[in-house]
């Protein structure tokens, strides 16, 4: 049995950002995850914010820097969106996760791989575990970045949640035959959207829908979409779901902290998970830091907050097409709207919320919400 601070199960955009912050402490930090056989379905935009939020350049990893986005229901009722400054940047999932891994590496974080966690005890003090090819692993605390499916937190017995779907694929740009931009297609699909990104030599096409049961977006509708929008088929086709339950779920169990698509933290309306993800990493990481592994939904509490908010904007939002898409369209340009890829008008407590808690509370030997 091998001895760590901290074991971050799931080596993507929650768990490497957990682990840079650990390390850089001087943790002595293992992250468990998966083989990456494949780049896990995403459509690899990364907002303003979320790449504030960062403790690195990802500039590496960019493939194109976006300010014009088209917003509406196509192909007859569209219109741009034109920020003064870059709202988003396009990056490939794979290569996004392997450049955020290797900076945690260089801080001094260690990676493994496993085909997944047979079993996890808790006592008052540590966690032991084993994994399926039958390592052991003792730590003080474990983040749980294992995504929408958490594997751990199914271990745990903890309950399950519906959250958002969506489907990707890829086009390459020499199969285009046609391209309008940057897109958000509210009439693709019932209940949520099309999406056009454009990456370099290829441009991603999906469709994301804002709980699971409203409609589920396949493999021929993507097809379809695609061939109407770009005039070919995607390659490379998955689906998967997104973890929007944060508002509802329960964050930590002892020593066992959820964070990313595990712990539900994507917006519903638009599926954004990638800022969430690091923000919740990064503030497992520093209630664990501080001795305040209990405190960690109150370190979350504003973001929990912005999401609640944001679930009963989707609730009202998709079943008022198409009458929410034009009051979108009147309102593009305003702070709400503008807001959203940089951090909404209400945003920020997140940032505020983990300051006052890391000043205030009182450390607890570990968590039971
Ligand atoms: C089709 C699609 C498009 C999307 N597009 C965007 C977008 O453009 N922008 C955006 O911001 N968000 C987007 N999202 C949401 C975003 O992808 C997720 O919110 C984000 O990936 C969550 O990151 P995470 O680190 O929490 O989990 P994940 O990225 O799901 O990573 C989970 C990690 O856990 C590991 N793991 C899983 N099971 C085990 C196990 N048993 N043992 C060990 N390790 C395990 C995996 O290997 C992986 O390393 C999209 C989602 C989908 C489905």
């Amino acid at each position: 049995m091998t001895k760590w601070d901290v074991v971050v199960i799931g080596a993507a955009q929650a768990g490497c950002a957990a682990a840079w912050d650990l390390a850089a402490a001087g943790q002595r930090v293992l992250v468990l995850s998966r083989p990456a056989e494949q780049g896990k379905p995403c459509a690899g935009g990364v907002t303003a914010k979320a790449l504030n939020r960062y403790r690195f350049s990802i500039a590496p990893v960019v493939r194109e820097v976006v300010s014009t986005l088209w917003v509406g229901r196509f192909p007859s009722d569209s219109q741009a969106l034109q920020a003064a400054s870059p709202f988003c940047v396009m990056t490939e999932r794979a290569e996004l996760d392997a450049f955020c891994r290797q900076q945690a590496q260089e801080q001094g974080a260690h990676f493994a791989e496993t085909r997944g966690i047979q079993s996890l005890h808790q006592n008052g003090s540590s966690i032991t575990l084993t994994t399926r090819e039958g390592d052991c692993f003792q730590a003080s605390a474990l983040i749980a970045a294992d995504g929408a499916h958490s594997p751990v937190r199914k271990l745990l017995g903890e309950r399950r949640y519906a959250g958002a779907v969506a489907i990707e694929g890829c086009v390459p740009r020499d199969q285009l035959s046609r391209y309008p931009g940057m897109t958000l297609d509210f009439a693709a699909i019932k209940g949520g959207y099309g999406w056009l990104f454009p990456k370099g030599d290829h441009v991603n096409v999906g469709l994301y829908v804002w709980r699971q049961g409203i409609a589920s977006p396949g493999r021929e509708q993507l097809d379809r979409y695609s061939r109407q929008q770009l005039g070919a088929s995607p390659l490379g086709v998955q689906g998967y779901p997104l973890g929007t339950w944060l508002p509802h779920a329960r964050l930590c169990q002892g020593r066992i902290l959820f964070a990313g698509d595990a712990a539900g933290s994507t917006e519903a309306l638009l599926g954004e998970g990638i800022y969430g993800a690091v923000l919740s990493g990064q503030l497992a990481a520093q209630a664990i830091l501080a001795g305040q592994l209990a405190s960690y939904p109150q370190w979350l509490a504003g973001w929990r907050e912005e999401m609640a908010t944001v679930e009963q904007l989707a609730r009202l939002f998709y079943p008022l097409m198409p009458l929410s898409t034009r009051i979108l369209q009147r309102n593009m340009g305003r702070p709400w709207w503008t807001g959203l890829p940089g951090g909404l008008p209400w945003g920020n407590a997140s940032a505020a919320g983990a300051a006052r808690q890391s000043s205030g509370d009182k450390a607890l030997p570990c968590c039971s919400r």
